[in-house]
């Protein structure tokens, strides 16, 4: 068979969540969207399942994504799960407005099968206040972040395609609704184990528990106590997640237990934001008034959502200092790797001992200068060892050159000290710092345009992002600093 050549219906549907107990997800159709179309389609997402890329215009495809046919072997389902909210205990959540249809197998061999949810596809029983749909503007931002993010090589969840509809939906305003297929081995979120543990069912906690080490982390199963050793894998991998989040500017907005992947994978993308002006304490979710998921919060919050899942897994663990004793991981790692992706951004290739002061240092002078994140690493790269003439296009983005010039000789030391090779380092440079990211501001045109059903911006701003390293000179307004119109654009928590 030829590869990437399957129709939805020949995608192969199994079903290993829904041979969970029946308290765990209700079993219900997705409720159909009218007349609907499709806005944008991932082609590199399509190749992980070997999906046809034709059938993102194929109707079948499109009446099947938008959750008015049910593929071939699919058994759509909404899965329960509690959380902690801002902080607070939550009570029961669950899949208010996404309907899971199975899991897929991905192409390659080695691969792990992929689960295809439909998300904004209707009311469940874990609706809430909610109508189970998700308009098009959010739908938009979480199909363009997810391709994004992986492409920075950043763990997440990814977007297949995003399929819109004339229907309307109340917000702030009246809007368009759409579904968004999104895909990853599991949708398990720490809230999940959360809530067996505050409903006091063991048995269920131990079934869920077994399932996760059993589908995703087989090599757990021989450890000595296999459920400390999954805290202490998902902790460590929620760090390296988070290590990667802070290198690369990018805020969740809304890192509640129940948005928290089992997987250490960037799920439930909201009122996120990629950092423009840098400000540590910058809130991307302007209803977070408290600023508890500010950028500089987010490791610390990392880490108190560990210690959430740690609490919930306790009964299984059977031991309160051993829980805790595993819960140390996530500082170790979190230090080691968010110190080694600040390196490679600098482009140093040793270790040493004063790189952090180096690096706390960098931090002061872009927050003093609200100096912009992405351009500024990006722009460092030029920076040439015994040339201070090829400084100015990073130099310019400073308002108070001379405490960047200050900086630079202390930079310049420590290059030297290790021999470094402009060209060398630059290569290295440009492969760790994006020159592309998803600006709220591109967001923005680009869903304005969506709205007017033109979504040749959408399909753009895809292509460019699925590069975010290349420097894509035919594409250089898309790596500008966000014009002043920006400065008054606010992501809500609505979707
Ligand atoms: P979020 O913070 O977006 O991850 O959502 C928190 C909870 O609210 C989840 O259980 C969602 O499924 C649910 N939810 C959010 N929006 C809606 C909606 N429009 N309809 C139904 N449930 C929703
Ligand atoms: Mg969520």
């Amino acid at each position: 068979m030829t590869s990437h050549s399957k129709t939805i219906d020949e995608l192969g549907f199994s079903h290993a969540y829904a041979a969970l107990p029946p308290d765990f997800y209700t079993s219900l159709m997705p409720t159909p969207l009218p007349a609907p179309y499709l806005v944008c389609g991932s082609a590199s997402a399509a190749a992980l399942i070997d999906l046809d890329p034709a059938e993102f215009k194929d109707e079948d495809f499109i009446a099947a994504v938008s959750g008015n046919t049910i593929p071939h072997g699919a058994r759509p389902l909404a899965a329960v799960y509690s959380g902690h909210q801002f902080g607070v205990w939550a009570g029961q959540l669950g899949d208010g407005r996404a309907i899971l249809l199975g899991e897929v197998p991905a192409a390659g061999q080695q691969a792990e099968a992929l689960e295809l949810q439909l998300k904004g596809a209707g009311m469940t029983p874990y609706s809430r206040m909610g109508d189970g749909r998700a308009v098009l503007r959010s739908s938009i931002r979480e199909f363009l972040c997810s391709e994004a993010m992986a492409a920075l090589g950043i763990p997440t969840s990814r977007a297949l395609c995003v399929t819109g509809s004339e229907k309307l939906v109340m917000r702030e305003t009246p809007e368009t609704t759409a579904v968004v297929t999104r895909m990853a081995p599991s949708f398990i979120r720490f809230g999940s184990f959360e809530h067996w543990f505050y409903h006091d069912r063991k048995e269920d906690l131990r079934h869920l528990a077994d399932h996760v080490i059993d589908r995703f982390y087989p090599s757990l199963r021989g450890a000595e106590n296999p459920y400390r050793a999954l805290l202490e894998e998902v902790t460590r991998r929620t760090a390296v997640m988070i290590a990667h989040w802070q290198a690369v500017g990018f805020m969740h907005g809304v890192m509640n237990t129940d948005n928290m992947s089992i997987l250490g994978l960037t799920i439930d993308y909201g009122p996120f934001g990629f950092m423009e002006a840098f400000d540590a304490r910058h809130i991307c979710n302007h209803t977070d008034q408290q600023g508890r998921y500010s950028y500089a919060r987010q490791p610390e919050i990392g880490q108190w959502n560990c210690y959430a899942l740690g609490q919930a897994l306790l009964p299984l663990i059977g031991d309160v200092d051993e829980t805790v004793a595993t819960l140390e991981i996530y500082q170790t790692t979190y230090t080691r790797t968010y110190n080694a992706l600040l390196r490679k951004k600098l482009g140093l290739q040793t270790m040493e001992h004063d790189d952090t002061a180096l690096i706390e240092a960098l931090f002061e002078i872009l927050q003093a200068g609200h100096v912009d994140f992405t351009s500024f690493f990006r722009k460092l790269g030029q920076l040439q060892l015994n040339n201070s003439a090829a400084d100015e296009p990073v130099r310019d983005l400073f308002i108070d050159r001379a405490a960047f010039d200050e900086w630079a000789v202390a930079y310049r030391a420590r290059l030297h000290q290790e021999h470094s090779i402009d060209a060398t380092r630059r290569l290295a440079m440009d492969a760790v710092n994006p020159k592309y990211v998803l600006r709220n501001y591109l967001a923005h045109a680009a869903i304005e345009k969506a709205q007017n059903k033109d979504f040749s911006e959408v399909a753009r701003l895809l292509a460019i992002l699925e590069r975010p390293f290349d420097e894509q000179p035919e594409h250089e307004d898309y790596a500008k600093l966000p014009p002043d119109w920006a400065n008054d654009l606010e992501v809500s928590c609505s979707s």
